[in-house]
């Protein structure tokens, strides 16, 4: 399989929706090759089974337009910065080859969320290692950026989702063991036009940010590079 450009790497089927699906569409427009990878595969939620969360993720990759998606197996609700973990990742990185990696933040109110922040770049590490036989050669993506919707940070730059802000939340919608009004969990799941409602919120809110409709925020740790002040994108004044 040719490498990937961008692979999004998160706790549970349906993160990568919430926070980078519109980026993940864009991309995919650019003609880039894009992939997720879910830590989990969701047997610990309070609705729907793993199977029944299999074929939504299916469906949403599908509508995403993703060229992979796939689970692992670490456990839900257990997501530990393990070196067996790491190297499970790892051997994901050095098959897919990307050259962008889509991590969450690092801080947040999940720990699954906040440790796979960690454990994904660590692992990105550890791909890189040449002395590390994993039966495929040493793989270190260039990128690392964090997806940080739903942190309360200043983030490094948006990606303008505006094009795809209806696809990606059809994407979010395809879980309907989550998402769909019923009764399981009533008092804990928020209803389905209340969800599209924050979605949209949060989306303009970055957006405006950026100086577009709706846009994903992302956090680099390294400062922006830049060789042409004529071509910085994003008004002042
Ligand atoms: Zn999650």
């Amino acid at each position: 399989m040719p490498a990937l450009d961008v692979l999004a790497i998160a706790a549970h089927r349906d993160d990568v929706e919430q926070t980078c699906g519109g980026t993940l569409l864009r991309m995919k427009l650019l003609g880039l090759r894009t992939g997720i990878v879910d830590l989990t595969q969701g047997e610990a939620g309070t609705r729907g089974s793993a199977e029944e969360r299999g074929a939504e993720a299916a469906e949403a990759a599908r509508i995403l337009g993703v060229d992979s998606r796939e689970a692992l197996d670490i456990p839900d609700g257990r997501v530990e910065n393990s070196y067996e973990n790491r190297v499970k990742i790892a051997g994901v990185l050095r098959r897919l080859r990307p050259r962008v990696v889509i991590l969450p933040y690092w801080t947040g109110r999940h720990p699954d969320h906040y440790t796979t922040s960690i454990l994904g770049y660590e692992a990105c590490f550890l791909a890189g290692l040449a002395k590390l036989d994993m039966g495929a050669p040493p793989h270190r993506p260039f990128k690392i950026v964090y997806a940080s919707l739903y942190a309360d940070v200043r983030p490094s730059f948006v990606v303008d989702v505006s094009d795809h802000i209806e696809q990606r939340f059809a994407a979010l919608m395809a879980y309907r063991s989550q998402y769909s009004n019923q009764s399981a969990g009533g008092g804990l799941f928020v209803p389905e036009e209340e969800i599209r409602e924050r979605s949209f919120a949060l989306a303009r809110h970055y957006g405006l940010l950026g100086g577009v409709r709706y846009a994903e925020p992302f956090v680099q740790k390294e400062v922006g590079l830049v060789g042409d002040l004529t071509l910085i994108p994003g008004q002042s004044i």
